[in-house]
């Protein structure tokens, strides 16, 4: 009987992603995602925001919720 030895990599953790910041309105390192906003009309609309804006703003990551 074989054992399913395979791990997937842990790539779950991307704090250090680098992305738009649409707080400061510029690109930075470890932007997470704040928020989702549905459209009607098909594809949402993303909000990033890194770390500093977080902390300043008061948000919430989506992830976090
Ligand atoms: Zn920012």
């Amino acid at each position: 009987m074989a054992e399913p030895t395979h791990t997937p990599p842990a790539e779950e953790d991307t704090r250090s992603a680098f992305g738009w910041c649409h707080w400061h309105q510029g690109h930075a390192d470890g932007i997470r995602l704040i928020d989702v906003i549905e459209q009607g009309s098909g594809s949402g609309i993303t909000h990033f925001a890194c770390g500093p804006c977080i902390v300043a703003n008061g948000l919430v990551p989506f992830a976090d919720r």
